[in-house]
């Protein structure tokens, strides 16, 4: 079964990337799908997001059957389109469910052959957003605990002491 994992991924976490680990352990196929969220304005382009999530992967043991793509249009449709069965999520705490839960109930409409699955956030990145990270790195703080390591210094050199 090959799972599809959408998001803004603006810059890539922790977090994002645990659940990567976690789904290519599950899934024949995992294929990261950097999508574009009418409710966020993106820092960085969507090539570079994509770049910093290969380099990231790089990190982990085993990566031969995850890949990385720019979708476009309905999730569902694009899912369809790669021979995705299935849709993965995060969830990190009850503020997430609400609006995931909206979204999987319409992909379900538009699709009911494709099933959303959701994993819960560890502990340790339930707190931990894209969002956070680029409010810490704007106030000169240190986002090496959050990001892939391989990433620290381009997503510092994109916003450190920057005024978005
Ligand atoms: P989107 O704009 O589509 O919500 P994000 O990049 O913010 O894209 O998140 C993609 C998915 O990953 C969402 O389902 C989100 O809830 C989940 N996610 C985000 N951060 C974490 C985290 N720290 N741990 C687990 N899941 C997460």
């Amino acid at each position: 079964m090959i799972a599809c994992y959408p998001g803004t991924f603006d810059p890539i976490t922790n977090g994002h990337l645990d659940v990567i680990e976690r789904a290519s352990r599950m899934f024949e196929k995992v294929i990261v799908l950097i999508m574009h969220n009418p409710r966020k304005k993106c820092t960085f382009s969507e090539t570079e997001r994509k770049e910093m999530i290969e380099k990231s992967l790089e990190l982990l043991e085993h990566h031969d059957n995850i890949r990385v793509e720019i979708g476009s249009g309905l999730t569902v449709n694009y899912a369809r389109k790669i021979g995705a069965g299935v849709i993965l999520r995060g969830i990190r705490a009850v503020t997430d469910y609400e609006y995931e839960l909206q979204q999987a109930t319409a992909n379900m409409t538009l699709d009911g052959e494709i099933e959303t699955m959701f994993f819960i956030a560890k502990p340790e990145y339930s707190f931990l957003s894209s969002s956070t990270v680029k409010e810490i790195a704007l106030n000169d703080g240190d986002i090496s605990p959050f990001i892939p390591s391989v990433i620290v210094r381009r997503v510092e050199d994109a916003l450190t002491g920057k005024n978005l």
